[in-house]
């Protein structure tokens, strides 16, 4: 579904992936560890089209060239990327914003825009999942939530856009362990054959509840190692040492 070929991306003369192969399949669930600086969010933002980015390789979602697009191109052939630092835009109506990210790609796919009310019915469904009250529509986005909001915020947004490929960069980071359980259960219930997910993290404990299919860790803007959900217990235990280690070795 989607397949990432000696993808390399670098700011200016900032080289920061290195060369990146990857092959998710519909329904899998794929975690992507590394330590701090190794090119995790960088690899969210080039799959989401975030521009800055001077990028080659080849990456295609459902055989379409997701590098060719826009980001709003992407979003409509349906990639979702949740943010590890969601911005916040005061002045500007939560329920207003989740409305029009939804019926722009409604639009793009050929369906109608949804009416205010089956919008409204909907999202009270999607922020069940992730327990947030209906006050948090009538807020500006982002605005004033604790970090814990914002995250159920980026979880309600793909409840809604029901993406076929979700990015969830570090959704678990500053999160409590009752916040991280929320998140994880939300993430679950989104589940599903249709679906693929990349789920991105420092730390094993958001796999203790989001058990992903595979575990890929990123050192130095390369995947060096993957495996099962064994692999992230590994680096629990280890750390990231052994990894950055070889990678100087390699370099
Ligand atoms: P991670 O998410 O794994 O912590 P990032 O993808 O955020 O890593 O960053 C990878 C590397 O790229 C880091 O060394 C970081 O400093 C650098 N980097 C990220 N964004 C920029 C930028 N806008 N300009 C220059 N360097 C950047
Ligand atoms: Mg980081
Ligand atoms: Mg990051």
């Amino acid at each position: 579904m989607l397949h990432v070929e000696n993808l390399t991306a670098a700011i200016g003369d900032k080289q920061i992936l290195n060369g990146i192969d990857l092959e998710v399949g519909a329904g899998e669930v794929h975690a992507i560890m590394g330590p701090n600086g190794s090119g995790k969010s960088t690899f969210a933002h080039t799959l989401a089209g975030r521009d800055g980015y001077d990028v080659s390789g080849v990456v295609t979602l459902d055989g379409a060239d997701l590098l060719e697009m826009e980001p709003e191109q992407r979003a409509a052939a349906g990639v979702f990327l949740g943010f590890q630092y969601p911005v916040e835009i005061p002045g500007v109506n939560n329920m207003y914003f989740l409305r029009t990210a939804l019926n722009s790609v409604r639009r793009s796919r050929g369906d109608g825009e949804i009416s205010a009310r089956d919008f409204l019915k909907f999202a009270n469904e999607a922020m069940e999942l992730v327990e947030m009250k209906e006050d948090f529509l009538n807020r500006a986005v982002n605005a004033g939530f604790s970090g814990g909001e914002k995250k159920r915020n980026e979880i309600l947004q793909m409840a809604l856009m029901q993406p076929r490929l979700a990015v969830l960069d570090e959704t678990d980071s500053g999160l409590d362990i009752d916040a991280l359980r929320i998140i994880a259960s939300g993430v679950n219930e989104l589940r599903g054959p249709e679906r693929s997910m990349i789920v991105i993290t420092h730390y094993q404990r958001l796999l203790d509840y989001i058990k992903p299919d595979f575990v890929h860790v990123l050192v130095d803007g390369r995947i060096v190692q993957s495996g099962d959900h064994t692999l992230a217990l590994h680096l629990e235990e280890h750390g990231y040492a052994d990894f950055v280690n070889h990678a100087l070795d390699d370099a």
